[in-house]
């Protein structure tokens, strides 16, 4: 018989004897195809060694990345939006809810948590994209709205890393009134003189740009995130004309006056506390000025 031949028919291997090709082992960029392992990718902050290219990342990412030691208190853990709307696309909204839980782990798109970083107490809120495209809704609005309540009554500076489609259709009106919430606490936040770090990552636009991601005392972002109000489709059908390239990068956006400073993930940190501590040596100068200020308008 020659040794080529096959003796039995079909392949006979049992399932649990099988082996899997393990999931996620390797990740490709987008940009510039380079393949690296998941591990070194993960390393790296999730962005490319070759280019440089920032991969979309959560709340979970990012807390870690800024808190020491990953430590933290997260606030408002368990709140979730209601159907005020008994809102139906392809599906009930309470049902898109509870499968998007489901799917993410997150409980909405928005997580908000105090801790320290740098040593320095901060108050931090970070957008989830893959809660429904990041979208904001009544939810989101109160936890950024409460956490900036945190930040006021703990006098720590706040910092918003927004990450977002827009305004959650769903929610309509109720998602709208959000940008009116958010902008009227952070209007408190500046009167009590704490400082607003808003991060731009990809992609910020809709209602959040027009809110609270622009609002920042520094407005800083990711390079090459997606930084607009409108896509750039609508704006060229609206227009009539081709939009300059590069058309709402972060680049695009830094050199047209709307950014402070672009900041690379991987010293995101360093560059925020380096800013805190700044701000922090120029506080108790000021506290003594306004004192006697105090005093003299009291004498
Ligand atoms: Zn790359």
């Amino acid at each position: 018989m020659p040794w080529f031949k096959r003796v039995e028919k079909g392949i006979n291997t049992p399932t649990e004897e099988k082996k899997e090709t393990p999931d996620g082992l390797w990740f490709k960029c987008p940009e510039c195809k380079t393949v690296t392992s998941m591990a070194e990718h993960r390393k790296n902050l999730n962005t490319c060694v070759k280019c440089n290219h920032h991969d979309r990342i959560g709340s979970k990412e990012y807390f870690a990345i800024l808190f020491d030691d990953n430590k933290f208190t997260e606030m408002d853990e368990d709140m979730t939006s209601g159907d005020p709307l008994h809102f139906v696309d392809s599906k009930p909204y309470p049902e898109r809810t509870v499968a998007t839980q489901r799917k993410t782990g997150l409980k909405d798109a928005v997580r908000t948590a105090y801790g320290k970083s740098g040593g320095i107490d901060i108050t931090i809120a970070c957008m989830d994209f893959a809660y429904i495209g990041g979208s904001m809704g009544s939810v989101v609005g109160e936890k950024i709205a409460r956490a900036i309540d945190h930040a006021r009554k703990n006098r720590t500076p706040f910092l918003m890393i927004s990450k977002s489609g827009g305004a959650r259709m769903m929610e309509a009106g109720f998602s709208l009134m959000q940008m009116a919430k958010t902008s009227a606490k952070l209007a408190l936040l500046s009167e009590e003189k704490l400082p607003y770090i808003s991060l731009l990552t990809d992609p910020t636009t809709g209602g959040v740009t027009a809110s609270y991601a622009m609002l920042g005392d520094f407005n800083i972002a990711e390079p090459g995130a997606l930084i607009g109000f409108a896509g750039p489709r609508v704006i060229k059908e609206t227009i009539g004309k081709d939009l300059p390239k590069g058309f709402q990068s972060a680049e695009f956006v830094l050199e047209h006056g709307f950014l402070d400073f672009i900041v690379n993930r991987k010293e995101l940190k360093q560059r925020l506390n380096d800013l805190l501590g700044m701000l922090a040596t120029a506080k108790p100068e000021d506290e003594a000025a306004a004192k006697a200020k105090k005093s003299v308008k009291t004498s």
